[in-house]
């Protein structure tokens, strides 16, 4: 039986319909959320993300700011540009573009964000509420992932969930969050003995490795549902074979551009996932959907009159 796909791209779209009413209501009051991009380098990957996220403000009318430091930028001279965002009253969120180039201090640029403008979650003080369970700015990509579910209907309470990998930006704040949604949670990375076998005891499995398809069937326990965070980009024709062999139309893309985007998760485990994000069209456009709804929370925190006591003690 053929996985229900969980689709990101509608789910994407009712949160922008439901922001779009808190925009107008925050335009009211003279309000225009912003956000600064920082986006150092020349990274190209980086820069597709980052104009992604700039478009985005752009369709939802928030104002954005992009800050394009050269590569060799060193930590002080960032954290000057960081400093000058915390203070300006127009940037509600700031977003500093990872990876940042090897000489950077990438810990003390995060911990220089103000974390009331900390609308990528990774600020320790933003961690630390999440780890405490209060209402806080969460990790783009994790916080899109609980949107999945609860707007999939998808029950968690009382699942048995495994979160594949343990990075600060995905895994750990996942596995968190599925805790605090009263999931009994295994987290797992490089050192897990017996990953498929770990694996195949979840309700639901959440795959943040950054390993093109290695979640093959034999992970997955019928029914179980599937989230594939994962966005890699394979570009030999043997790697394509592997995973696309019963894929002609993605063998074609392939063909045509010399690259195919795929995920952690090979596209075999839609004959036994219960239900499973596809890539693309799944996590991704949740992500920055979950970037604009931090920046326009963060704006009525911080700058909003109406709803901001009742907001704050809202999770
Ligand atoms: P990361 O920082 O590289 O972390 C990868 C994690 O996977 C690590 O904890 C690592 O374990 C674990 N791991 C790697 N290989 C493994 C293996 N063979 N067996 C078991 N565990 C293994 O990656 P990330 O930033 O979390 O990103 C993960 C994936 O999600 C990437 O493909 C990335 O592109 C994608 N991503 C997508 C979005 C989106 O919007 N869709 C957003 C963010 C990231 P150790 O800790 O032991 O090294």
């Amino acid at each position: 039986m053929a996985a229900r796909v969980l689709n990101g791209n509608a789910i994407r779209d009712e949160i922008y319909s439901e922001l779009a009413g808190e925009i107008s209501a925050l335009s009211a009051e003279g309000i225009r959320p912003g956000l600064a991009a920082v986006l150092v380098g020349d990274n190209p990957a980086s820069h597709l993300y980052v104009n992604s996220k700039i478009a985005a403000c752009g369709k939802l009318g928030l104002a954005s700011f992009l800050v394009t430091p050269p590569s060799s930028i060193t930590t002080d001279e960032l954290l000057v540009i960081i400093r000058e965002l915390n203070h300006r009253d127009d940037v509600d969120g700031i977003l500093v573009q990872m990876p940042l180039p090897k000489q950077l201090d990438t810990k003390r640029i995060i911990a220089a964000v103000d974390p009331a403008k900390d609308v990528d979650g990774l600020h320790p003080t933003n961690l630390g509420r999440l780890v405490e369970g209060r209402p806080t700015l969460v990790a783009c990509t994790p916080a899109g992932v609980m949107e999945i579910f609860r707007r999939s209907g998808i029950a968690l309470e009382g699942t048995n969930a495994v979160v594949l990998g343990r990075s600060d930006i995905v895994g750990k704040p996942m596995a968190l969050l599925l805790m605090h949604a009263n999931a009994t949670v295994t987290i797992c990375h490089s050192k897990t003995r017996d990953l498929p076998g770990v694996a195949r005891r979840a309700d639901i499995v959440v795959a943040a490795l950054g390993r093109a398809a290695m979640i093959t069937p034999e992970y997955v326990r019928p029914g179980a549902v599937v989230i594939d965070v994962g966005q890699n980009v394979v570009t030999t024709q043997a790697e394509v074979e592997r995973i696309f062999a019963n894929f002609p139309e993605k063998m074609e893309t392939f063909r045509k551009k010399g690259s195919v985007l795929v995920g952690d998760v090979h596209p075999d485990v839609a004959g036994v996932a219960g239900a499973l994000t596809p890539v693309p069209g799944g996590v991704g456009p949740l992500t920055i959907a979950m970037l604009m709804s931090n920046t326009v929370k963060a704006a009525r925190l911080r700058r909003g009159s109406r709803d901001r006591v009742e907001t704050a003690a809202r999770p």
